[in-house]
């Protein structure tokens, strides 16, 4: 689960969320656990109250499937890349994983958690990374040598526009 660590950093205080299954208590977690110095604070979301309470739920994946979809409609219309071939949905997976791992959207991550409750400061005006990779008049250029196709997307990251084939096709652009 991308929130269980990598997201609490945030705070000051570490609180882990956990499914009401016991399939996260393995020892190598608990040893995890171990290794902070922070106070810990386990609170377990009740069966059936995902949709609720769990803050990749509540707006995380929604985000999330917003893009790969995107990508997906976009690649299905504009070319012949077979989307869904394994190979290549995972690919689309790896990218837009990489995207929403970018520094810049540090405030999306924070207000799920404020929206659930977990957190009493709103995180501020953040913009979604579909809103930041596909904004609307991207009319620039691949920065790829000398590509010259129309951008299709702008890194998170790195803040390159690049297009299909030097994003997801012929390269795999991640972080
Ligand atoms: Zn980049
Ligand atoms: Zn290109």
């Amino acid at each position: 689960m991308i929130c269980k660590y990598s997201w609490s950093r945030y705070y000051d205080r570490i609180n882990r969320l956990e499914n009401a299954f016991s399939f996260w208590w393995t020892p190598g977690h608990q040893t995890k656990m171990m290794l902070f110095t922070t106070k810990q604070y386990l609170k377990l979301i009740p069966a059936k109250c995902t949709d609720f309470i769990q803050p990749a739920n509540v707006f995380f994946f929604r985000q999330f499937k917003t893009m790969v979809k995107f990508i997906t409609d976009t690649l299905i219309v504009s070319s012949n890349v077979k989307v869904w071939h394994r190979d290549n949905f995972l690919r689309i997976q790896s990218f837009v994983y990489s995207q929403f791992s970018a520094n810049r959207f540090q405030n999306l991550l924070r207000f799920a958690f404020f929206k659930c409750g977990y957190a009493s400061e709103h995180p501020g005006r953040f913009q979604t990374p579909s809103e930041y990779c596909f904004e609307s008049g991207l009319t620039e250029v691949c920065f790829k040598g000398d590509c010259g196709q129309l951008a299709f997307i702008r890194c998170a990251h790195c803040e390159k526009c690049l297009c299909f084939d030097h994003s997801l096709v012929l390269d795999l652009h991640v972080h």
